[in-house]
C-alpha cells in the first residue's frame, strides 16, 4: 500500500516537472491572462545608448559581419513615452534592465531615466528591480546616478590587469573601472543605500583564473557582489554565422574559451516549440530608437520586428519571425535556459 502511494507520488512528481507539463501550464496561464484581461509583468530589456567598445566575441566587436542595431542614444522623452505604454495598457514591469548591447553609462540622462521609471506609478511592479548592465568605463554624474532609485549595478569586467583586461575587453582601461567603481562604493557607503547590490561579473576565460581571484579578493575588501561568469558566444546570430563557418571561427574562439566542452553542451531546441521560447513570452526588448528585437539574444538590424508603438504589448509575444525558427535548428550552449524546450539534443563535436 505504502509503495504504491510512493510510486503514485513519482508519477505526479515527474509528471509536473516534465517539459511538457510545463508547456500546457503556460500556454493555459496565457489563455487565462487573455481571458481574464490580466497582464503579466515583463522583463524590459532597454538600451538606452550604443557601446563604445569591441569586445572580441561581442558582435560589436570586429569578427563578425553583422549591420548592428546602430549608433545613438535614446531621449528622455523617448523613454517617457515607452513607460506611458505601458501604463496605459497596464503592464507592469517586473524588471527593467538597461543595457543590453549597448552600453548604459553613454547616455547622459540615464539617471532621469531611472527616476522616471521608479517614480511613475503603474510602471514598475510592486517590489521590481531596476538593473544596469555596465562596463563603467564611463560614470556621467555618480552621485545623481546613485540616487535616481537604481537596485542593482552590474558591472562585466575580464580582467583585473590591463593586459589581461584588454584582451577581450578591447577598448576599455581597467584601471579606470576600478576607480569608477571605487566612487560608486564610497557613495553607496556614505549615502547608506542599503537596497543597492554592486555586481561584479567576472567572465571566466581560458587565460584569466589568477585575475578572477583578484577580483574575488577587491569584491570581499569592498563588499561587492562576485559573480563568476563562464563565457560563450554571445547572441543567436553569433551561433548560426558559427554553424556555417565554423573553421574560421574556431580559431578565434580558442583563444578564449575551450571550444570542445562548449559545443559538447550544445543543444538544439525543437521547432515546434519556439513559440514557447520564454524569452518571447516574458521579455520584452527595445533598442534605443524604439525599435523592438525579437528577443535579447538577437543583434542584426535585419531582425528587428518593427517600432514598439506598432503592438499591443501584449502581442509582442506573437510576432513571428524569421530568426526564431533559424534559432530553433541552431546548436547553441544555453538553449536550455533560454528555451523551454521538449527535447533538447545534445550535439557533439
Ligand atoms: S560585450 Fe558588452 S561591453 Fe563589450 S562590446 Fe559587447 S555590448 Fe559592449
Ligand atoms: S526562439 Fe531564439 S531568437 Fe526567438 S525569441 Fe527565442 S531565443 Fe530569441
Amino acid at each position: 500500500m505504502i509503495s504504491n502511494i510512493k510510486h503514485q507520488i513519482k508519477n505526479i512528481a515527474i509528471k509536473i516537472t516534465s517539459p511538457m507539463f510545463v508547456l500546457k501550464l503556460i500556454k493555459i496561464k496565457g489563455k487565462l491572462s487573455e481571458f481574464l484581461k490580466i497582464n503579466p509583468p515583463f522583463t524590459l530589456y532597454i538600451d538606452v545608448s550604443n557601446c563604445a567598445l569591441k569586445c572580441t566575441l561581442c558582435p560589436n566587436g570586429d569578427n563578425y559581419p553583422f549591420e548592428g542595431p546602430g549608433r545613438g542614444k535614446m531621449s528622455l522623452t523617448l523613454f517617457k513615452r515607452i513607460v506611458e505604454k505601458f501604463v496605459e495598457e497596464n503592464i507592469t514591469v517586473k524588471l527593467f534592465a538597461i543595457g543590453n548591447w549597448g552600453e548604459a553609462m553613454l547616455n547622459p540622462e540615464i539617471h532621469q531615466i531611472i527616476h522616471y521609471a521608479k517614480t511613475r506609478s503603474g510602471f514598475m511592479r510592486k517590489g521590481g528591480k531596476i538593473s544596469v548592465n555596465t562596463t563603467l568605463n564611463n560614470l556621467p554624474n555618480p552621485s545623481d546616478f546613485l540616487k535616481s532609485g537604481v537596485n542593482e549595478v552590474r558591472i562585466t569586467i575580464s580582467g583585473m590587469t590591463q593586459a589581461i583586461y584588454s584582451k577581450y575587453h578591447k577598448g576599455g582601461d581597467i584601471e579606470r573601472v576600478k576607480s569608477n567603481i571605487l566612487k560608486l562604493v564610497e557613495i553607496r557607503d556614505s549615502e547608506k543605500i542599503n537596497y543597492l547590490n554592486l555586481k561584479l561579473v567576472f567572465l571566466n576565460f581560458t587565460y584569466n583564473k589568477k585575475d578572477s581571484e583578484l577580483a574575488e579578493e577587491f569584491c570581499r575588501k569592498h563588499k561587492l557582489i562576485f559573480t563568476p561568469v563562464d563565457s560563450r558566444l554571445l547572441c543567436v546570430d553569433c551561433f548560426i554565422y558559427f554553424k556555417n563557418e565554423k573553421e574560421k571561427m574556431s580559431k578565434m574562439y580558442n583563444q578564449f574559451v575551450d571550444l570542445l566542452t562548449l559545443t559538447s553542451k550544445s543543444t538544439t531546441i525543437d521547432a515546434d516549440n519556439v513559440e514557447f521560447c520564454n524569452l518571447r513570452w516574458n521579455y520584452v526588448t527595445v533598442n534605443f530608437d524604439g525599435q523592438l528585437f525579437p528577443c535579447c539574444g538577437v543583434f542584426e538590424k535585419k531582425h528587428f520586428l518593427g517600432s514598439l508603438f506598432d503592438f499591443k504589448i501584449k502581442d509582442i509575444p506573437k510576432i513571428e519571425s524569421k530568426i526564431c525558427k533559424i534559432c530553433a535548428t541552431t546548436p547553441m550552449n544555453n538553449s536550455r535556459d533560454l528555451i523551454i524546450s521538449k527535447n533538447p539534443k545534445v550535439i557533439s563535436g
